[in-house]
């Protein structure tokens, strides 16, 4: 009889690529929960109060009551003061404040981890995915570092001849913030299908982190800076080992897996 041998699914083992090159790079692994209150997933954020992340339609919103009757060290794990909304965490960002609040600068770190969306899913949306979060902040952090890092970074992942770029973008939680493309992989640069005949691909939004999400976290302004990234691993998956319907990452389909 054949031997039926395990397989790291492609999701898990390019999560661990990652990581494994940013803690090569100098970046301690944090991590956080995945239900989230309201204050770290947006307001300690930056993230306005009516900006539509916080709609019902994108957010997966807790009943008031459910963690009631759960212990008092989940409660307390969250840090929670009193009665707050509780949600699925839409991003790997709260971290960076619950990490800032613990800590003292300089500090560099990797989060990864799973987030969720309240949307409908098909080839490219799915409710659950994952994103690799990254965190500096210390006296003079500059946006020449974070590019320094993020392509030293690419290299790294997808090899010396790969070509990164820049551009300004907005995300309450940066100033400046930038988007992050890389030349394709798959063309490099020539144009195909998967980079919608660009040449470019966009893997990552980035920048120096907004003051006040410094002073949420409880670190002077003044004094220290930082940049912050962000990426979706579920795309950068689906954009390496050629898979066209992100559903097929959760489906639990052996011929998948077995692929790898
Ligand atoms: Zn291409």
């Amino acid at each position: 009889m054949e031997k039926q041998q395990g397989h790291i699914h492609p999701l898990s083992r390019t999560m661990d690529e990652i990581v494994r090159i940013l803690a090569e790079l100098g970046f301690e692994v944090a991590l956080g929960p995945e239900i989230e209150t309201e204050h770290y997933n947006f307001d300690a954020l930056n993230v306005p109060k009516d900006h539509p992340a916080r709609d019902v339609q994108d957010t997966f919103w807790l009943k008031p009551s459910s963690l009631d009757g759960s212990p008092d060290r989940l409660k307390g794990g969250l840090g929670m003061k009193g009665v707050e909304q509780l949600l699925l965490r839409t991003h790997t960002s709260p971290v960076q404040v619950r990490y800032m609040e613990k800590h003292k600068p300089p500090y560099a770190i990797v989060v990864p981890g799973k987030v969720y969306r309240y949307e409908a899913t098909d080839a490219t949306h799915e409710t659950q995915f994952h994103q690799v979060e990254g965190l500096v902040v210390g006296e003079n952090i500059t946006l020449a570092q974070l590019k320094w890092t993020l392509q030293t970074f690419f290299k790294k992942l997808l090899g010396n001849d790969v070509i990164m770029r820049l551009r300004p973008s907005f995300f309450p939680f940066v100033e400046p913030g930038v988007e992050v493309d890389i030349s394709c992989f798959l063309c490099h640069g020539k144009g195909c299908g998967v980079c919608k005949h660009t040449g470019w691909i966009e893997v990552m939004g980035a920048g120096m982190v907004h003051p006040n999400v410094l002073l949420s976290g409880g670190v002077d302004p003044r004094k220290y800076t930082g940049f912050a990234f962000g990426m979706g691993v579920d795309r950068l998956v689906m954009i390496k080992y050629g898979i066209e319907d992100v559903r097929l990452l959760y489906a639990g389909d052996l011929r998948l897996v077995n692929q790898f």
